[in-house]
């Protein structure tokens, strides 16, 4: 059995928000923190894809081995976009 921490009114151990006045309740109360820090793991992954391919971008028209320069900058500007919505993401679960 758990209590609320701010009504002090008893809850099962499935409940992660209190009943009475909607306090987060348990070791739950990281949980937002935690999506908010892998949000942002992930884009700084997809930042460092981005610079990745953004580079290979503009090698590919000296190097054979690299993609062709269209296949790079359709990677390029889809990462861009996953970047920009990553970002919106960010902002969204911090603003809650
Ligand atoms: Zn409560």
């Amino acid at each position: 059995m758990e209590r609320c921490l701010d009504c002090n009114s008893l809850l099962t151990k499935e409940e992660t928000v209190c009943v009475e006045c909607g306090t987060k309740v348990g070791g739950d109360a990281a949980g937002g923190g935690d999506v908010a820090g892998s949000a942002q793991f992930l884009a700084s992954i997809v930042s460092a894809l981005f610079y990745v391919s953004a580079l290979a971008m503009c090698a590919s028209p000296f190097v054979d081995k690299l993609p062709s320069f269209m296949f790079c900058m359709l990677i390029t500007s889809a990462l861009l976009f996953v970047m920009r919505t990553a970002k919106d993401n960010t902002q969204k679960l911090r603003k809650k």
